[in-house]
């Protein structure tokens, strides 16, 4: 699958321009459940936490967060610098970028963070954002299981400091992109994830 970059980067950069107009029509009711993490939908995919096995680490912000996800489907993971990264379900990665120094809060590098994109058996991918610089461990092409390192926490691109800006999403019709909120493994059971919570596996 080739994905569209440019399409990748509307989508990251509609956060903040108020373009997602998918998003425009969600009710407030799904979007409040799934902040709070009180949504319930039992048939998403179950992923494994974004980290190695063992840690516990504190999600900035979880989906719709009050911060810079507020028209979005995406989770923040604090993990600190250099930290791995891994795979949170099998796939083949389909695109990614590692040669990226730009960083900080500034809009000219929206589109400028190293990642790692990850096609699944359903059609869907993960996107792992702001990888530091020249850290990435996987190729394109290159099949992962999930827990594979594909590369290492960092702040390139539009970020304030180091984390992991994780999403999932699938192409609907018409080359529309969707966002899509999905369940984690946790060490507390299986739930979707809260904005301001520690989550451990
Ligand atoms: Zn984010």
């Amino acid at each position: 699958m080739k994905i569209n970059k440019f399409i990748l980067f509307i989508l990251f950069f509609s956060n903040f321009c108020f373009l997602n107009l998918a998003n425009a029509q969600i009710p407030r009711k799904l979007k409040r459940d799934l902040r709070y993490g009180r949504y319930t939908e039992d048939t998403s995919y179950v992923y494994e936490m974004p980290f190695e096995k063992g840690k516990r680490v504190w999600l900035i912000q979880g989906y719709y967060g009050w911060f810079s996800h507020k028209h979005e489907k995406a989770l923040d993971f604090n993990l600190k610098r250099s930290e791995n990264v891994c795979a949170a379900r099998s796939g083949r990665v389909v695109d990614l970028e590692n040669n990226s120094k730009a960083t900080g809060f500034i809009r000219s590098n929206i589109n400028k963070g190293n990642y790692v994109i990850i096609e699944h058996s359903d059609g869907t991918c993960a996107a792992y954002w702001h990888l530091k610089y020249n850290s990435v461990k996987v190729q394109v092409g290159q099949k992962v299981t999930a827990g594979t390192i594909i590369g290492q926490c960092g702040k390139s691109g539009y970020a304030i400091k180091p984390h992991l800006h994780f999403w999932i999403f699938r192409r609907g019709d018409y080359g529309i992109y969707e966002e899509v909120a999905t369940r984690f493994k946790t060490d507390n059971g299986i739930k979707y994830l809260r904005g301001g919570r520690w989550y451990g596996h």
